[in-house]
């Protein structure tokens, strides 16, 4: 592994076209991991899934696909299925998420991993860092800056990649 190699979790197609496009002018070497055993149903996992398939092939990249088990996603969440979204299940459900691919860095022998989560303007990025910043190897890196977020709106729309209209979780599709 070199130096720049970093894991990224990928939470979907979209989010990931701005990051990696952030990532390779930073001078890291990405590789994407998608482990997000928060979306509900599997099936909308293996949409977003495909999408990302499709901006890894745009940039080359390798995709790392995590084994689905949203039932231990719920039972890590338990108790806080009713929260606001942004409030204690989020932390919860980044907290699943990111731990995951903290394990999977320090398995595969990354010295970084980072997260896609932060290009979203639904999502408090200090909160995605004091999160990640519990793990292991975690580079807080804020896709929100340099217009992140409008440039994966816009990079999207251009591939004509699948964009999902609800976070991702059961919870936030009954909103
Ligand atoms: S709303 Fe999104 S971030 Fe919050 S728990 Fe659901 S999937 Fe996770």
């Amino acid at each position: 592994m070199k130096e720049n190699d970093i894991l990224v979790h990928a939470c979907c197609g979209p989010c990931s076209t701005a990051s990696i496009e952030r990532l390779l002018e930073d001078g890291w070497n990405p590789v994407l991991y998608f482990s997000n055993s928060n979306i509900f149903p599997e099936e909308e996992a293996t949409k977003r899934y495909e999408a990302l398939l499709e901006v890894a092939k745009v940039y080359s990249l390798q995709v790392i696909h995590e084994h689905y088990d949203h039932q231990s996603w719920l039972e890590a969440i338990k108790g806080q299925e009713g929260e606001p979204e942004g409030g204690g299940r989020c932390k919860l459900c980044f907290t699943y998420n990111l731990k995951e691919a903290s394990e999977k860095a320090q398995e595969l022998g990354f010295q970084h991993f980072t997260t896609t989560l932060t290009v979203s303007r639904f999502k408090n990025s200090m909160l995605i860092f004091s999160v990640g910043e519990q793990f292991p190897l975690f580079e807080p890196i804020n896709f929100k800056k340099k217009g992140g977020f409008e440039k994966s709106v816009r990079l999207s729309k251009e591939l004509g990649i699948y964009r999902q209209d609800y976070c991702g979780c059961e919870f936030s599709l009954s909103k």
